[in-house]
């Protein structure tokens, strides 16, 4: 049998059902806003207060393996759960955030590598017929950006840039308060910046990106590389001799218990970051750049050695007082993020719902 075409037979409904969660079941009606996350794993989505409070939440496996079709009924059935809890006059808007390149102007996902068979996927456009509510879409990091500019460690700020180091990596910037988003919606790819000139190839084609040496994955990989030298590490150990069974927390946790190759490969890449931080600080000129993502939560081991390297190199007035700092909104950034930009477009998208409803009451 052709890989994956018992799943295709499945069809659109495989009687998955989102978990859904309620967390303040009082004042449910006073929903306002549905957050959405889209990932290439799972779709979440949350029904906020106007003021960012969320009251329930929904989440279910993308299944982006079963293509387009499949991840979209996915979406609609998880919003569909938070939605259904909110009295529908009371509803704002929605803002989904979604794995780029995409163009936040006209809603159009382009072909995201972990959304197999996606290709300039109209997805406001599908989603505003489907709930008659307006939808905004943004570029994930981009929207923890302002997540954490909007609710996070950013919100004293006006100029904050976000890195998310994880299995990617992406970034986002906050100029005066909002999102910068260059001429096609597609600016602050930090991740691609490059960092060391004649480095590893990265996925993207280009060379030595920030991505390809900082990622989950890269760091794995350049473990697993010091180690077949034949470096001692208790690492050998904790995988039973097996280097393939490394993972990057188990990584994090030998350099915890002090071990010497494990605190070797953190330093270097702290030091890459720190670079990247570096020329970020050059270009943007923030008040504070926020890291997230799997691996900053390698915690001070990380921040305390790349932290270094900034002030090593960076010219004082572009990082003296500018904190470099972990997230404080964790795995929930993304979805702030969605509910940040229904505030940002909040007026708008209340005339844009009245427009909305009197398309539908057309088709009707
Ligand atoms: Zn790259």
């Amino acid at each position: 049998m052709e890989k994956g075409s018992d799943r295709v037979t499945l069809g659109k409904d495989d009687g998955l059902r989102p978990e859904l969660v309620i967390l303040n079941e009082r004042e449910l009606a006073e929903g306002k806003i549905i957050g959405v996350d889209l990932g290439g794993t799972r779709v979440r989505a949350v029904l906020s207060t106007g003021t960012g409070q969320i009251l329930a939440r929904a989440e279910m496996p993308t299944q982006a393996d079963q293509g387009l079709e499949h991840v979209l009924s996915n979406i609609k059935l998880t919003i569909n759960q938070v939605l259904g809890l909110a009295d529908f006059s009371n509803l704002v808007g929605m803002a989904v955030g979604a794995p780029g390149p995409l163009n936040p102007f006209t809603g159009v996902v382009f072909s995201p590598p972990n959304l197999p068979g996606w290709s300039n996927v109209p997805l406001t456009a599908i989603l505003e017929k489907e709930f008659h509510l307006p939808v905004y879409l943004g570029n994930d990091a981009n929207l923890a950006a302002l997540g954490e500019y909007t609710f996070g460690a950013g919100k004293d700020y006006r100029y904050l840039v976000y890195i998310t180091v994880s299995t990617g990596v992406g970034g986002g910037v906050i100029e005066d308060g909002r999102i910068l988003q260059g001429a096609k919606g597609a600016a602050a790819e930090l991740g691609h910046m490059t960092i060391e000139y004649d480095g590893p190839r990265c996925n993207c084609g280009n060379i030595g990106c920030l991505e390809i040496l900082t990622s989950g994955p890269s760091i794995r990989r350049r473990t697993i590389e010091l180690l077949e030298t034949g470096v001692a590490s208790k690492l050998v150990d904790m995988v039973g001799g097996n280097l393939e069974d490394i993972t990057p927390e188990l990584i994090a946790e030998a350099a915890r218990q002090g071990d010497e190759a494990a605190l070797r490969i953190i330093k270097e890449t702290a030091f890459f970051l720190g670079v990247g931080v570096t020329n970020v600080l050059h270009l943007y000129n923030p008040e504070i750049v926020v890291i997230g993502g799997g691996v900053s939560k390698i915690g001070s081991m990380l921040f305390e050695p790349l932290i270094e390297v900034v002030h090593e190199r960076a010219m004082p007035a572009f990082w003296e007082g500018v904190p470099i700092v972990p997230t404080d909104l964790g795995g929930d950034i993304g979805l702030y993020g969605s509910i940040a930009l229904v505030l940002q477009n909040y007026e708008e998208a209340r005339i844009r719902k009245q427009e909305l409803a009197v398309v539908g009451e057309d088709e009707a």
